[in-house]
């Protein structure tokens, strides 16, 4: 899978890609994550890239002809099943949005900033507007970040354990039942019995039974 993130700041985008198991991916080359510094594309004589609202108000928009430009670069290299613009009023992220993106080939990824992009760029070039919650967050490059590592982890042979990914919650519409390592009791604070019990049929439908419970208890909407 190839990403490539537009950001006016690719700093913040270094850290999160440069650690753990997204950096194992990108060393294993099951993914190619590009960072594009979207200020190459900004306008002479200063390399603009925002500017006033049209009818007033506070806040920078950003501009676009540098976006537009930085797009078709893009696109004259390879076709894109996904252009993702994050957005706080954008469809919100769920664990199936991401098994859906993680099966995909290459997608763009356009990260905000100040008071977002000028909306016809949302009307002709975005195909998809993700939102990582109702919160507003100053740039897009922590939700991109957000988005990628959600949808990485996904990808068959990023996770040493397979089935991991899949036991996760919300797979099945069920959040995880409790985990528990050594020691079995501390401070007289116990592990349940059946766990220690070595009957894996027994473990297995008690932890189904504790996700059922759990996801009424903690996510009735599930
Ligand atoms: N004025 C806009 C907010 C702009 S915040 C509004 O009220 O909707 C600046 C940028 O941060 C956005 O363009 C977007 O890319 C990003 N961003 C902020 N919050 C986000 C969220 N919850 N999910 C995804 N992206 C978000």
């Amino acid at each position: 899978m190839r990403i490539d993130i537009i950001t006016v700041h690719p700093p913040l985008l270094e850290s999160p890609f440069n650690h753990s198991i997204l950096k194992r991916a990108a060393q294993k080359k099951i993914v190619d994550i590009n960072v594009i510094d979207l200020r190459i594309y900004g306008l002479d004589p200063h390399r603009k890239l925002d500017d006033y609202a049209f009818g007033g108000g506070s806040g920078m928009v950003m501009m676009i002809e540098p976006i537009d430009n930085c797009i078709n670069q893009l696109k004259k290299q390879r076709s894109y099943d996904e252009i993702i613009y994050m957005a706080p009023d954008g469809e919100q992220l769920t664990q199936a949005s991401c098994n859906y993106f993680s099966t995909l080939k290459n997608i763009i990824v356009l990260c905000g900033h100040y008071k977002g992009i000028d909306e016809r760029i949302r009307e002709h070039l975005i195909t998809k507007e993700i939102s990582i919650g109702d919160y507003v967050l100053s740039g897009g490059e922590l939700p991109a970040a957000v988005l990628c590592d959600a949808i990485i982890r996904l990808i068959p042979g990023v996770l040493n354990d397979e089935t991991s990914a899949l036991s996760d919650s919300f797979q099945d519409n069920l959040v995880s039942p409790p985990s528990y390592t050594r020691p079995a009791d501390y401070k007289g604070w116990k592990v349940p019995d059946i766990l220690l019990s070595g009957h894996n049929q027994k473990i297995e439908e008690w932890r189904h039974e504790q996700s059922i419970l759990r996801t009424k208890l903690k996510r009735p909407n599930l």
